[in-house]
């Protein structure tokens, strides 16, 4: 049979069993990237074979998270316990082929083998009685299926970020593929379904590199094509301690409900653990042409949430108008906040040009965007009401009149505004705070000009009017 050009087919395996871990995403986002770039495919497999710990819930949190991330997966979801049968098949077949056996002996005979076996000082891994027994002699018992691995020699792994890693055969014990109770492994079910999915390029934690070597065993054993494996490594804190709660957040979406931006975390991300020269702060267009298993490093990557915060603000900065407004509406709606009125949003638009810089979150870019968001009479926060001292409420009493006539336009404003502050004797920064508090209610806010000119002249006067009292 002749094949088609080689399409890249690369999957992400998540087991559903609690939130999406920001390290998952990583894996997931790689496996995204190397695809996208080369016109691959990307598939998403949900590996829910342990029933006891697998839920719908953990499986539609992953589905949201990748979502959210912007990682679209190709096809249906695979659900890895639905292939149950599958998996049998193929225990069996290995059986037909002579690669697998039966094996008869019971928990207690394993446990005296390894009794034995470390009282002699001798490996420990079982060595069934059954691997070379001839099937006319098997009782009609309880079996399992194992695989009848190599014991001479070495399995290899040519792994495109660890290099060649060799596990000598005398350390691998024949694994079990399918249980007495004709359930298939983990093992079995992964290397399965891998092949039957055509995946080609197998990229995910470094945690799983010892299951490697025992899954190349049974690709040897089908005669199948072994995939490229990349184990990357883990992401560790900014201690270079491994990951934990300890160190902050670790799902996916409390990122997002921090009011990460989704582009934002792709860059940052994908820059953890992958470099492509000096390159930081990049497109999703240029991650996709640049991302490559040779840029992946060797040592684990840290969190650091300075970099996060830099690229998101960055990104924030970068996003068209019409992008940006609802991801700000989703996270508002993801934050539990009530859904902005057609008003606010037509604000939220005038303003984003001043939003949008050196925002890097979202809840920065809402809190600056208080002046727009909110309607009179203003709530005044704490230091908005101490900014607006009697000889400030003065000055903005006297500027009213001033604005009433003036062109609305930046220079203009700025000319009215300084020449009120020095006809007091002071500089345009005196003035800026008292007029930022009756403008916003707010002391962090865009400039006060800015200001003035997304809101408009009546608006201006009214908050004005409102603070002079
Ligand atoms: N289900 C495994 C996990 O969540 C991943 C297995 C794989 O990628 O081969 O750790």
């Amino acid at each position: 049979m002749t094949q088609p050009d080689a399409q890249i087919v690369t999957r992400f395996a998540p087991s559903p069993t609690g939130y999406l871990h920001i390290g998952g995403a990583r894996t997931a986002l790689f496996n995204w990237l190397f695809a996208r770039g080369r016109g691959g495919r990307f598939l998403l497999r949900i590996e829910d074979t342990d029933r006891e710990r697998s839920t719908p819930e953990a499986t539609e949190a992953i589905l949201r998270g990748l979502t959210w991330l912007g990682l679209d997966w190709d096809g249906e979801v695979v659900s890895q316990f639905d292939r149950r049968d599958r998996h049998a098949e193929v225990a069996r077949e290995m059986l037909a082929r002579g690669h697998a056996y039966k094996c008869f002996a019971t928990q207690e005979e394993i446990e005296a083998f390894r009794e034995a076996a470390r009282a002699e000082g001798r490996s420990t891994l079982f060595q069934s009685p059954w691997r070379d027994a001839d099937p006319a002699t098997h009782p009609d018992g309880p079996h399992v299926i194992r695989l009848k691995a190599p014991r001479e020699g070495a399995t290899v792994v040519e792994d495109a970020v660890q290099g060649t890693v060799t596990f000598r055969n005398d350390q691998l014990d024949d694994m079990v593929c399918l249980r007495s109770d004709g359930t298939p492994t983990y093992m079995l079910a992964v290397v399965v379904d891998d092949h039957d999915m055509g995946v080609t390029h197998v990229i995910r934690g470094d945690d799983h590199l010892n299951n490697a070597a025992r899954q190349t065993q049974v690709y040897h054993a089908m005669g199948w094509t072994v995939p490229v494996w990349a184990h990357i490594p883990l992401i560790h804190g900014p201690d270079g301690k491994k990951l934990s709660k300890r160190h902050g957040a670790v799902g996916l979406e409390e990122y997002q409900a921090m009011g990460y931006p989704a582009a934002g975390m792709r860059n940052y991300l994908a820059r953890l653990g992958w470099a492509h020269g000096d390159a930081e702060f990049f497109t999703d267009a240029e991650a996709k042409a640049w991302f490559d298993l040779e840029g992946i490093g060797r040592a684990p990557a840290r969190l650091d949430f300075k970099k996060l915060e830099n690229l998101c603000g960055q990104h924030i900065a970068a996003t068209p108008d019409a992008q940006l407004l609802p991801e700000i509406e989703a996270f508002l709606v993801a934050a539990g906040k009530p859904p902005l009125s057609q008003a606010q949003k037509d604000g939220l638009s005038r303003a984003l040009y001043c939003l949008r810089e050196r925002s890097k979150t979202f809840p920065e870019l809402v809190e600056k965007a208080h002046f727009v968001l909110s309607s009179r009479p203003l709530d005044l926060d704490e230091r908005a009401q101490a900014a607006l001292d009697t000889v400030s409420r003065g000055i903005l009493h006297e500027l009213t009149p001033h604005l009433q006539n003036a062109s609305w336009t930046r220079e203009e404003l700025e000319a009215v505004v300084a020449a009120a502050a020095g006809a007091h004797g002071l500089g345009l920064g005196k003035i800026a705070a008292p007029l930022r508090a009756a403008l916003a209610g707010r002391t962090v806010t865009p400039s006060v000009f800015d200001m003035m000119l997304v809101i408009g002249r009546d608006e201006t006067i009214a908050r004005l009017t409102d603070a002079a009292g």
